[in-house]
């Protein structure tokens, strides 16, 4: 399998060399240049192996020649042994909908699901080819932390993730800062999530620092991430249809970056018997609009009780776009490049159409998502994270759904708390944090203190 970017710019290349590069040399993402595809005997097949067992069958024919069937299965089962239920991904029967709990990881949200196994696939891909990485990133969050436990205890990695001191949950901080392993280095900084991010890619953009120091990236655009993420998509279909090739499902996802519902994406061009996707965003509704008016447009960014979505460009969207102008790199080039002259791009009558036919979206409120966690309390006992709620809300009418559910409930408390007066009780992952001992710099929000801090912590490595 090779990979290629959806502006066009990139020779083929390999799974590993895809994985390496992360964000595409030519400002595209990276792709596979085909999609495989999966028959009913196989998905009857599939539908009876374990989550692991699943993994290895859906990754096999994308990593190609770089990875043999023995490697990956280790690989799977290293990533996957960190989660708190045998089941990795169950799934929760709650009234007339099917919950497909993702949050069983060490950071108790979904990104655990692909930073798990993207952490032990740098690892493997360093070990054979040589080298060693040195990650950095910013957070608002969620992220940093299923980083960090992505990492931790690597011998040929170092991560460094900068959050803004004081401006991150209680919980969050905790999360990534009682990580205690040497290479995981965290920085509070002087300033705000978006000081953090402009350092990040000041930093970057230093070529040569770059490459002395092998910076790497673990941001949602790396395609191994996505790949991790097709998986749990059949792995449900399998739990719900026991493989009746004839049982299509709609999925409804909670979507910011539109990195986990292009996973679903890539599932349905597999062949997965996918009826249709829901697109549920939060106020931030670039996307449901796109999918309603055509229209893509960044507006403000609104900080809301599902803050893991406060999003307005979607990063992994140019994905989606390639594949809607009929695999066109020229036209996507176009259409981004409009975007970012013009903060807008927008697509023909014919095209959306074809967008409506798979995906149908809505953009939930604040007072609505404390409302779906109330009703879905009451009748069942069962609490939603904010997240999720916003996509249960959206998926409102299609009995049978299946919601993704992208975090769990103990770690959103407040919003929990103040939809049904009671907090969840908190997985192991999340108890007895406020008491760790921690480790942390504290530093301004400046690039050239982050770097010299960087060379000196890795002189003394
Ligand atoms: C990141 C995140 C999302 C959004 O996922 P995308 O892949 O960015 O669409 C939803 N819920 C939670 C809890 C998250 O952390």
């Amino acid at each position: 399998m090779r990979y290629i970017s959806t502006r066009g710019g990139v020779e083929p290349i390999s799974f590993s060399e895809a994985v390496m590069m992360g964000l595409a040399t030519d400002g595209g993402l990276l792709l596979p240049e085909t999609i495989p595809s999966v028959d009913a005997d196989t998905l009857k097949r599939w539908a009876g192996l374990s989550f692991q067992e699943l993994a290895v069958e859906v990754m096999l024919s994308y990593v190609g020649d770089d990875i043999d069937r023995e490697e990956l299965t280790g690989l799977i089962e290293r990533s996957y042994a960190s989660f708190a239920h045998e089941e990795i991904t169950p799934l929760v029967k709650v009234g007339d909908m099917h919950i497909l709990e993702l949050f069983h990881g060490p950071t108790a949200a979904f990104k655990d699901v692909a930073l798990q196994f993207l952490g032990n696939l740098f690892e493997l891909l360093l070990e054979r080819n040589g080298g060693r990485l040195n990650i950095l990133g910013a957070t608002s969050g969620d992220t940093g932390s299923a980083a960090i436990y992505g990492v931790r205890g690597q011998k040929l990695i170092d991560i460094f993730i900068l959050h803004p001191h004081q401006r991150v949950s209680p919980i969050q901080e905790r999360q990534m800062t009682t990580v205690l392993d040497d290479n995981v280095h965290n920085i509070a900084i002087k300033g705000t999530f978006d000081d953090g991010q402009s350092i990040v890619k000041q930093l970057f953009n230093d070529l040569e620092f770059k490459d002395e120091y092998s910076l790497g990236a673990v941001n949602s655009i790396n395609w191994a991430r996505i790949l991790a993420q097709v998986v749990y998509y059949f792995y449900a279909w399998g739990r719900v249809t026991e493989g009746n090739p004839k049982r299509r499902l709609t999925f409804s996802v909670p979507t910011g970056n539109f990195g986990d519902i292009f996973a679903g994406y890539i599932a349905k061009r597999m062949g997965l018997p996918v009826e249709q996707l829901v697109l549920a965003t939060n106020r931030n509704d670039i996307l449901s609009r796109f999918v309603n008016s055509g229209v893509y447009e960044a507006l403000d960014v609104h900080h809301t009780v599902s803050p893991s979505m406060d999003i307005q460009i979607s990063s992994n969207f140019e994905r989606y776009l390639y594949y809607l102008m009929d695999e066109d790199a020229a036209k996507v080039r176009e259409l981004m490049e409009g975007m970012a002259r013009d903060g807008r791009m927008e697509v023909s009558e014919e095209k959306q159409q074809r967008v409506r036919k798979l995906f149908q979206a809505r953009a939930v409120g604040e007072t609505e998502t404390l409302e779906q966690i109330r009703a879905t309390y009451r009748y069942s006992k069962y609490i939603l994270d904010p997240h999720t709620a916003v996509g249960v809300k959206a998926a409102e009418g299609i009995p049978g759904a299946v919601c993704l559910a992208t975090a769990h409930p103990a770690k959103f408390g407040d919003a929990v708390k103040q939809a049904i007066g009671v907090e969840a009780e908190p997985p192991p992952s999340l108890q007895g944090l406020m008491e760790k001992e921690t480790r942390c710099a504290l530093l301004d929000a400046d690039g050239d203190v982050i770097k010299n801090f960087m060379q000196q912590t890795l002189a003394d490595r």
